[in-house]
């Protein structure tokens, strides 16, 4: 049985703006795209007036939590939270118990990741070094052949720039892109929030900006020196941001993330201790908010990601000094983005192709999922019209630690479409 998704407005990458179409579904392939098409007998025709379709998201950034933290999240319930936000492919972060880093754990990983619906579509970071302790290096070639598609101790750095060093020669060897969380630990200390008013005023000890810009500038050298493709995580900070465009404009091979909650939000959030909004890189300024938003307009930043970081209500209801760092971001990174900017006209529909769904896929060296005749149907429906209040009940992740819980947001995934399959359907 066919499915025509009748009247879409349809977003692409190529475009500011939106088509007005239908597309045609037959097995897992697009087989028809064009602005009417009739006539098509057994065919189940879906109103999709007033909606967006859009290639569905893909996020190169998430804490699954598999193996050893399944009070947290575990694989399969994190593929569920990310088709209930429109991602239908991911790739896992290493700090898992054991870590991910041998090729037997990938291994194992991958294996589980196989069960969930959209098994096919999840992918492993393997770590740079043995147990994420910065010292020695992991087993790269392994891991590579076991299927890892890119290293990262993310949660934090690799302090010893010649163990890093190291694993940047390896990886460009192994053609593996490196993802680094850039951090001087000796400059953040026992920080927990951004160092500034906001952490004088409540009294807690503060992570300055200068600790995240100094890991980038020193990473980005080291990508130069080594030439490895490295992948900047999570950048927060208007300096740190422009030293990655001053990086790329001389040539080295470097890409950067920005999340969604460091475009929203900022220190003043913090206000009442709320252990929602403890994540680290932390919650810069107002400023950086508004450099940040300016560069993912003028194309600095190549991914969005969410850094979906689950943790227990015990682990986040502790005072904030001693709440772990993470906030989770799989269901609602889309719906944030409409409400406070799409539908605001401060970013447009390409721009979020481009930057969550096209540009991730291929860091990843995997083929985009553009809504084109022949193409592979892996594609959402939003509709922009109704809102959506994100309820414990509505969350499908196994934790609840998101400053949006119980807020209401404008815009609503209502369908998922993966390899032609109707995932998600409200
Ligand atoms: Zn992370």
């Amino acid at each position: 049985m066919k499915r025509l998704y009748h009247q879409a407005q349809i977003a692409s990458e190529d475009s500011s703006q939106l088509q007005l179409g239908d597309v045609l579904v037959e097995g897992d392939r697009i087989i028809g795209v064009a602005p009417t098409i009739s006539g098509v007998s057994d065919c189940e025709v879906i109103d999709c007036q007033g909606r967006i379709l859009m290639p569905a998201m893909f996020d190169i950034h998430v804490h699954a939590r598999e193996p050893g933290h399944e009070d947290k999240e575990n694989i399969g319930s994190c593929a569920e939270a990310a088709i209930n936000g429109g991602v239908t492919g991911f790739v896992m972060m290493a700090n898992t118990s054991p870590t991910i880093d041998n090729a037997g754990v990938v291994r194992t990983v991958l294996e589980s990741a196989r069960r969930a619906r959209i098994g096919s579509s999840i992918y492993v970071a393997g770590a740079i070094t043995k147990g994420r302790k910065g010292e020695e290096l992991a087993g790269i070639a392994g891991m590579k052949s076991a299927g890892a598609v890119m290293l990262s101790d993310n949660g934090h750095a690799v302090d010893n720039p010649q163990v890093l060093r190291r694993a940047m020669e390896y990886a460009k060897h192994f053609d593996m892109p490196i993802a680094s969380h850039c951090e001087i630990k000796d400059l953040s200390g026992k920080g927990c929030m951004h160092e500034g008013k906001v952490s004088y005023a409540l009294g807690l000890p503060g992570m300055p900006s200068i600790s995240e810009e100094i890991g980038i500038s020193r990473d980005v050298r080291l990508a130069e020196y080594t030439g490895v493709h490295l992948n900047i995580q999570h950048v927060t900070t208007a300096e740190g941001m422009s030293t990655i465009k001053r990086a790329k404009d001389r040539g080295i091979r470097v890409t950067c993330e920005i999340t969604p909650q460091h475009l929203i939000f900022n220190q003043e959030h913090i206000g009442n201790y709320d252990t929602n909004y403890k994540m680290n890189p932390p919650l810069r300024t107002a400023e950086d908010n508004a450099a940040l938003l300016n560069g993912l307009k003028d194309g600095w930043f190549d991914v969005i990601v969410t850094d979906h970081s689950p943790h227990t209500p015990f682990e986040k209801n502790q005072d904030f000094a001693s709440a772990p760092f993470g906030i989770t971001g799989l269901e609602t990174a889309l719906p944030s983005l409409f409400h406070h900017f799409v539908s605001k006209g401060i970013l447009d529909w390409g721009l979020i192709v481009k930057r969550y769904s096209a540009e991730p896929r291929r860091m990843m060296k995997l083929a985009p999922v553009p809504v084109k005749e022949g193409g592979l149907a892996e594609f959402i429906v939003f509709n922009p019209e109704r809102s959506m209040t994100f309820t414990q009940d509505f969350m499908k992740s196994k934790s609840i630690n998101t400053p949006f819980i119980d807020q209401t947001l404008k815009g609503m995934v209502e369908r998922v479409i993966y390899r032609g399959e109707e995932l998600l359907v409200r």
